[in-house]
């Protein structure tokens, strides 16, 4: 198929078959289906009546030309190695429990991951999937081009997000969800083994989530938290047993996780 690529602005060009949310993301993300087997979806629960249900993921055959999405693809291989093959160790610990409640990657490759959100961003931000349809960032996502053609992530000023890396891997891909907090607007999207906030405003991370920032200096960090005990898991059931829409997940509890992490 010929279309004009939303990147580069290429026309007459062979557009790719994208996925929005890179398939190596989705691991062995499960949800029951009618029939009562498991399938990997992605769920989108925020403020809808029904919530949208997605089997077979997304993709956007009007988004990418092929060269685009050839050039870029390595990004998506960059996110799934640093959250699925790096190791992550505990930085801060709980006094009592001694559980981590903090961890680092050993990935060196920081400005890549961040290129990565970068390319996912602007994705779930460009394309015309209803799915997506809430993600609205017309602002940035300009300058988030920038960022991928000039391979330069600091042109995409402000980039932040809070990474939540749960102790399992099979929770279902949910989102995303537009989460604002102290007037700081964000999204949140949920993969395989981890629950991301990423931010889509300008100014900086509220001051309570600073310490929680997925990024210090070059290291990459995550919360740990177990996905039984998640607001994320509550959101998940309610999605499935509710025949409406769950209005969101609670931000706060996040902040309340923030302000227990040892000094
Ligand atoms: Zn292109």
């Amino acid at each position: 198929m010929l279309g004009t690529c939303k990147l580069c602005g290429a026309e007459n060009a062979k557009m790719a078959r994208s996925h929005i949310i890179p398939k190596r993301l989705y691991g062995k993300t499960l949800a029951p289906n009618p029939k009562g087997s498991v399938d990997t979806v992605i769920a989108r629960f925020d403020g809808l009546e029904k919530p949208k249900r997605s089997p077979k993921g997304e993709y956007d055959t009007t988004l990418l030309c092929s060269d685009c999405e050839a050039r870029f693809q390595y990004l998506d291989g960059v996110g799934a190695k640093v959250l699925y093959q790096s190791h992550w160790s505990g930085v801060h610990f709980d006094s009592t429990t001694k559980r981590p409640k903090l961890l680092e990657s050993d990935s060196g490759r920081s400005n890549d991951f961040r290129l990565f959100l970068v390319f996912l961003l602007w994705r779930m931000s460009a394309t015309q999937r209803q799915m997506f349809s809430n993600v609205k960032a017309q602002k940035l996502e300009s300058l988030w081009a920038r960022a991928l053609l000039e391979q330069d992530v600091s042109v995409a000023r402000n980039l932040d997000c809070i990474l939540v890396k749960f102790e399992r891997s099979d929770n279902p891909l949910m989102g995303p969800a537009r989460q604002r907090h102290d007037g700081v607007n964000g999204y949140k999207v949920l993969f395989a083994g981890y629950s991301i906030w990423l931010k889509t405003d300008e100014r900086p991370l509220p001051t309570v989530f600073k310490k929680a920032s997925a990024f210090k200096g070059q290291k990459i960090r995550a919360l740990h938290m177990k996905f039984d005990d998640s607001p994320e898991k509550r959101a998940l059931l309610k999605f499935i047993d509710a025949d409406t829409g769950v209005d969101g997940l609670k931000f706060g509890e996040w902040a309340e996780i923030n302000s227990k992490l040892d000094k």
